[in-house]
């Protein structure tokens, strides 16, 4: 079947009207950012920030409109309000956190019925690790008896499929919801999976949450213990507005032992911090050496700089990852040592890193239950 082109996407939502409007979306210039890549069309509707989420049937119209089209095989269609007009925002909240990058609309609604727990793996900067160590820990706690998901948030370069060892894209029966992929026991949906690797994407904030909110919402994610959420790295405002809409239970920070890597910890701490996010603590990654050839430990520069700084600022330690080839073959070959090697050594260390991680959730689900309100009879 031939592949369906740039124009027949456009022709096909020329003809979908945005109603308050009265003209197409495609002549109000809503729309944004396309992508087709084999057969999978992805773009952004832009909506008026003060519309936000009441706009989502047009969103749905627009997607059912190219999946009507022979040749569409998948329809990714996000909703993005970008701030613009100041005067139409609404009245900052009485709180002393910054305004979010997006607009769309708090909703009383759990974002993800079924799933007990939330978890954030954070980094200051790419690179230390955060996706190598979300995986770890995502599948020490399968391996614990957990119901796992993973949610890979960095859309800027998402690694879960490759991890996993997953490929293929998920499918949607119903055309409604999509199916998480699985691999190991464990779920996840990535932005990996419906968008090519190598293709380069360009999202802005706005357009970063939506994409996520929607990996959360439209995923059949079913049942869960514990979702883990690997962030993108860093802790710009997509970071800020992430760590404040999704309901997250707490986060983890990765961090290198380098003193550079530790200050942007900090940064990660704070920014949590200002959204009112627990951090049950930091993993020091990449933390000292085993030799190849002897076995022997030895141990790297500006080591153990994670633990004195998550004592200064009163966080815990949850523990040290060595700097290890095997860490990085399994993982980057889409193995992950606790699956491929469990009785090892550094399958170990996750395991143990991963119990405090359910301690620390267990612990905040517990409070959460302790703050229900009181009930009042009059
Ligand atoms: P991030 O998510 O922070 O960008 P990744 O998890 O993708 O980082 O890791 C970056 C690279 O470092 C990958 O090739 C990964 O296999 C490797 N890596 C991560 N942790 C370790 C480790 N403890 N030992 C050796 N290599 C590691």
């Amino acid at each position: 079947m031939a592949q369906v082109s740039e124009d027949q996407v456009l022709d096909a939502l020329k003809r979908v009207t945005d109603t308050d409007k009265g003209r197409d979306v495609v002549s109000l210039g809503m729309i944004s950012g396309l992508v087709i890549k084999d057969g999978n069309v992805g773009f952004a509707l832009e909506v008026d920030p003060a519309d936000g989420e009441r706009k989502d049937p047009l969103r749905k119209a627009c997607e059912q409109a190219v999946e009507a089209l022979p040749g569409a095989l998948s329809v990714t269609v996000v909703l993005t309000a970008h701030r613009e007009a100041k005067e139409a925002s609404p009245p900052p909240a009485p709180t002393a956190s910054p305004p979010p990058a997006t607009t769309a609309p708090a909703t009383d609604k759990p974002l993800v019925p079924g799933v007990r727990s939330i978890i954030a793996i954070a980094s200051g900067k790419g690179g230390v690790g955060k996706s190598t160590t979300a995986v770890n820990l995502a599948l020490a706690m399968a391996a614990d008896g957990r119901k796992v998901g993973v949610l890979d948030s960095d859309i800027y370069g998402p690694s879960m499929p490759r991890m996993l060892g997953i490929s293929g894209r998920p499918s949607s029966p119903d055309g409604k919801m999509l199916k998480p992929m699985e691999n190991y026991g464990v779920k996840c949906m990535s932005m990996g999976f419906l968008v090519d690797e190598d293709t380069p994407m360009i999202w802005r904030g706005p357009m970063v949450m939506s994409a996520i909110e929607q990996m959360l919402r439209d995923v059949e994610w079913g049942e869960l213990d514990v979702l883990v959420v690997d962030m993108p790295p860093g802790t710009g405002d997509a970071q800020l507005t992430l760590a404040q809409k999704v309901p997250l239970t707490g986060a983890v920070i990765v961090s290198t032992p380098q003193d550079i890597a530790l200050l942007d910890a900090r940064r990660g701490l704070n920014m949590f911090r200002k959204v009112d996010v627990p951090v049950f603590g930091i993993v020091e990654n990449m933390s000292y050496y085993i030799c190849t050839e002897c076995g022997h430990r030895a141990e790297i520069f500006s080591h153990g700089g994670a633990r004195r700084i998550a004592e200064q600022l009163g966080m815990e330690f949850l523990g040290e990852v060595p700097l290890d080839i095997e860490i990085r073959e399994t993982s980057d070959s889409g193995q992950p040592i606790v699956v491929s090697r469990p009785e090892s050594e550094q399958a170990q260390t996750y395991r143990r890193i991963a119990e405090r991680v359910t301690a620390r959730i267990d612990a905040a689900l517990g409070e959460g239950a302790r703050k229900a309100p009181k009930i009042v009879i009059q």
